[in-house]
């Protein structure tokens, strides 16, 4: 209508450009603050093996419970504190809330439970950060074996030696590492012959729709072949259909993760889910675990 000219469309812009600036500049300038507070909590979603009958692993997975915003998700704040470097002090209290939870977890009686996190390149840009890893380790009593660190194609890309020496160190610490979102990045694929890689990720814009579209079987086909020929574990992400489990087991995925099988839940609804869907490692379930 007309009262709507020019002037008051440009100030509904303006206001709107104001509120997001502002909310930019409340959320780059609250981490560090939040992190003191403790306004980030983890959230764990499972990850069940290939039949999806057995809980295995679980992911750790970040949230900011602000003071103003409310619920905020990691996809709002993650970028910005990769920017700014809270990432590091942020990284660091998710390591620790993770592997704190999961061995309190399996002195609790699951005692195979594993977990994963999710590891910036900002983070491994830090010389401490096998350094902080190792100690995480000391003070949680988690053993190595049981914490997998997600690593994303980017980092992986950066061919600075210093970079493949502190991914070595963090491996021979005997953490597990797994490439997160696998596809969606350069994808020269030479760094899985030169890392300590066990796992990869498949990304879940691939899983998506699997079942609809040939492109998207053939690219998971090819990238289970691969890993198979690599001797890696494989994970299947977002899967949320029957059909797509299905698929994905009969191509010989090993590991489950999706809606399907469980949000991410918040600690005490995590731990009910876990007691009622946790089923102890048979005896052969060493065979499962991914080579040394
Ligand atoms: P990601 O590591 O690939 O984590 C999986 C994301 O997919 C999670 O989103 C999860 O909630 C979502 N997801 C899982 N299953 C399904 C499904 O079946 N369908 C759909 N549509 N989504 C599913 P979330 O929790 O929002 O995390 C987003 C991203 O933020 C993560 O992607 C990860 O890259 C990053 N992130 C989360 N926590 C941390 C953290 O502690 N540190 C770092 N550096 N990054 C984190
Ligand atoms: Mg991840
Ligand atoms: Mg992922
Ligand atoms: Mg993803």
């Amino acid at each position: 209508a007309r009262e709507c000219g020019e002037d008051g469309c440009f100030q509904f812009y303006s206001e709107a450009m104001n509120r997001a600036v502002s909310e930019q500049v409340q959320l780059e300038a609250g981490i560090l603050q939040g992190i003191r507070r403790g306004e980030f909590f983890l959230n764990y979603q499972p990850l069940f093996d290939r039949e999806g009958k057995r809980l295995i692993s679980i992911e750790a997975l970040v949230r900011w419970r602000h003071p103003v915003l409310g619920l905020v998700g990691p996809d709002r704040f993650i970028s910005i504190a990769e920017q700014n470097g809270a990432i590091v002090p942020l990284g660091e209290l998710v390591m620790e809330l993770a592997a704190g939870n999961c061995r309190h977890w399996r002195e609790q009686g699951y005692r195979d439970l594993t977990v994963a996190v999710n590891v910036s390149a900002r983070q491994l840009k830090d010389p401490r950060f096998v350094e902080r890893v190792a100690a995480i380790l000391q003070r949680t009593g988690l053993p190595p074996q049981a914490l997998c660190c997600e690593l994303t194609e980017s980092v992986l890309m950066e061919h600075s030696n210093e970079l493949t020496e502190r991914i070595f160190r963090l491996k021979e610490l005997g953490v597990r590492l797994a490439i997160d979102d696998f596809g969606t990045g350069y994808s020269s694929l030479i760094y899985l012959k030169h890392l300590p890689v066990d796992i990869i990720k498949i990304d879940r814009s691939f899983v998506r729709d699997l079942v609809e579209h040939d492109d998207d079987l053939a690219i998971v086909s090819a990238i289970v072949a691969l890993a198979k020929s690599l001797n890696l574990r494989i994970v299947a992400e977002g899967v949320e259909k029957a059909a797509q489990h299905r698929l994905l087991r009969d191509l010989g995925c090993d590991l489950m993760q999706g809606y399907l099988f469980g949000k991410p839940m918040e600690r005490d609804e995590f731990e009910r889910f876990l007691t009622q869907e946790y089923v102890a490692a048979s005896p052969d379930a060493a065979e499962a675990e991914p080579p040394e």
